[in-house]
């Protein structure tokens, strides 16, 4: 039998293995099951690929990208490798057609969409059993999907959770290139892996440059930014396919090459703009989130995201499609917290609360990303659970494209003040003590604290991102549980004993960066998520039992 290394370059026409693609090939091909995390571009496609042409039978890949199935059946075919695809888009014939082909035991890799063809209860179970050739492997690609953690859930791909049982001895390969912690774990017990081993690389893009800025006259800001860019390729980020509409047509009224692409597009449209996009006859996709997955394009300069993504998985997929080539490329996001507040609102829409919960702390993420006031590289990669170090050196926040001043003061103000209240309040306890809250309760309690009112020339908004920002530089932390509360750490004692100094960024740049917010609707919507604190703490139960935030938004903004 052929090593793996012969036959990656026999039939892959390289001469190495990149990242962990060769403990991958050789855990699948000892019969084991695996759990892969490489970045987009990274060769996911390889490590089930190259197995499937060592394996004896026919390897299952599942995919939800039909549009790409065909080009990746031909490129395999073109490498000498049979492969074929089964999807809702062929006729019957065309369908009997593969099946016989399987039936001669011709074929190695067979790519099937869980969407109508398998879609329900255990059809694609009775077909695996059906099938005249034994299975050998099975690969579920873009794994993320099965999980509702993840950025892209699709329903269909639960009923992958049923392929274990009934082929317990078939390897399954589960590949993403986005999940953190929760969706991992998520995949892995939603697949029923056994003994999984999971391999994750590095997912680092050290050509890119990570950019935040103010979402404050944007398009004239993007203008400047494509000024010497108008023969590079990009991507921009829209949240609505109204706003994708609008910035194509401006774009073009300013000579660029712009198209929109969006799901409200029709799917010829779609197809037609995505290709010259392929082509490079259109330089700029400007489009919604339906763009991109499993697009494999190389030159891609840089991708802006007009408005804030929903989290950071969904954020850091999206960004890695600039710069696959290696070379240097730009990642800019617009940031606004209406975007925020906005979102919150959407999320919360949703019913199932555990549901909501989470997807309102991966928004926090979001949102924390775009406050920061350490490196953005290091961040991203301890958000994935890498280690990094403190300065990349290639975003803006160790460019120094934000101005800081000397706030030793103001941190240790505040965390003086987390000392005095024990570590037992959330921040807006915090920042009522601080400033010395009119609240006759909180008068009571705490106008003999040395700290109360000591911070009163500093609005709650300042405060607000004070704290966040000595969270983020670990001079304080939260606690973990539902209601948070503001703690000291390790760090803390040297601040306050004036050991340590420490930059925060000028407010008057954060005000910069926040023009668009909606300052009264922010105001109002955080007085009424405390009263509906309070209310839920009465009555001990979650606070979006008593009212969602879809609705304290609304109300905040008609109120
Ligand atoms: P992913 O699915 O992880 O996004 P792909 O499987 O589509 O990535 O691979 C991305 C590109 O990398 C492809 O062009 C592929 O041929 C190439 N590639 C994969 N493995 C190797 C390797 N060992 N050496 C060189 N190129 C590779
Ligand atoms: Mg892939
Ligand atoms: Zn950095």
């Amino acid at each position: 039998m052929m090593t793996p290394l012969q036959a990656l370059q026999k039939y892959f026409g390289y001469n190495t293995f990149r990242h962990e693609q060769e403990a991958i090939v050789n855990r699948v091909l000892s019969g084991g099951d695996v759990m892969a995390l490489m970045p987009t571009g990274g060769g996911k496609s390889l490590c089930y690929q190259l197995p499937a042409v060592l394996l004896d039978g026919l390897t299952i890949v599942i995919s939800p990208l039909i549009a790409l199935m065909k080009d990746q059946v031909d490129s395999l075919n073109v490498a000498g490798i049979p492969a074929a695809f089964l999807n809702s888009s062929q006729n019957p014939a065309e369908q009997s057609h593969i099946i016989a082909q399987l039936n001669s035991n011709h074929i190695k890799l067979l790519y099937l969409a869980p969407e109508r063809l398998f879609g329900t209860g255990n059809k694609l179970v009775v077909f695996l059993r059906a099938l005249p050739v034994p299975v050998a492997q099975i690969a579920i690609d873009e794994a993320h999907c099965i999980s509702h953690w993840g950025h892209d859930f699709r329903p269909e791909y639960l009923m992958l959770a049923e392929l274990k049982r009934h082929f317990p001895n078939i390897p399954v390969i589960a590949l993403t290139a986005t999940a953190d912690k929760l969706t991992q774990k998520d995949i892995l017990e939603k697949l029923n892996l056994k003994d999984p081993a999971v391999y994750i690389s590095s997912f680092n893009r050290a050509n890119i440059t990570y950019r935040v800025n103010a979402k404050q006259n944007s398009f004239s800001q993007l203008l400047t930014f494509l000024e010497n860019k108008k023969d590079e390729s990009g991507i921009i980020y829209c949240l609505s396919r109204k706003s994708v509409d609008t910035l194509a047509q401006d774009l073009k009224a300013q000579g660029y090459l712009a198209e929109p692409y969006h799901a409200g597009l029709d799917g010829a449209l779609k197809a037609r703009n995505q290709e010259a996009f392929l082509r490079d006859d259109v330089k700029i996709m400007v489009a919604t989130i339906a763009f991109g997955m499993g697009i494999n394009k190389s030159n891609v300069r840089y991708v802006v995201h007009m408005d804030l993504p929903k989290n950071i998985e969904g954020y850091y997929q999206e960004t890695g499609r600039a710069g696959r080539d290696g070379l240097s490329s730009s990642a800019l996001l617009f940031y606004s917290p209406g975007d925020a507040i906005k979102l919150k609102g959407f999320v919360s829409i949703d019913g199932d609360p555990e549901q909501t919960r989470v997807m309102l702390s991966k928004l926090d993420d979001m949102s924390r990303y775009c406050q920061l006031p350490t490196c953005r590289r290091k961040f991203l990669l301890n958000y994935f659970d890498e280690q990094a170090p403190d300065h990349c050196g290639s975003c803006d926040v160790c460019l120094s494209e934000i101005t800081k001043f000397d706030g030793t003061l103001i941190a240790q103000k505040a965390l003086s003040a987390v000392t005095r209240l024990n570590g037992r309040f959330g921040s807006g306890y915090v920042i009522d003590v601080l400033r010395g809250s009119k609240s006759e309760k909180i008068r009571q309690e705490h106008k003999e604290l040395k700290t109360f009112g000591v911070g009163s020339d500093i609005s709650k908004a300042d405060w607000q991102r004070y704290l966040r920002e000595l969270v983020a530089l670990n001079y304080l932390k939260f606690s973990d549980g539902e209601y948070p509360v503001l703690q000291l750490t390790d760090k803390s004692n040297a601040v306050l004993k004036g050991l340590q100094k420490v930059d925060l960024i000028a407010t008057q740049t954060i005000e910069e960066r926040e023009t668009e917010e909606l300052p009264f609707e922010n105001d109002l919507f955080s007085v009424l998520k405390n009263t509906r604190r309070h209310m839920a703490e009465l009555e001990n139960v979650p606070a979006y039992n008593i009212l969602s935030d879809a609705t304290l938004m609304e109300m905040a903004t008609y109120l």
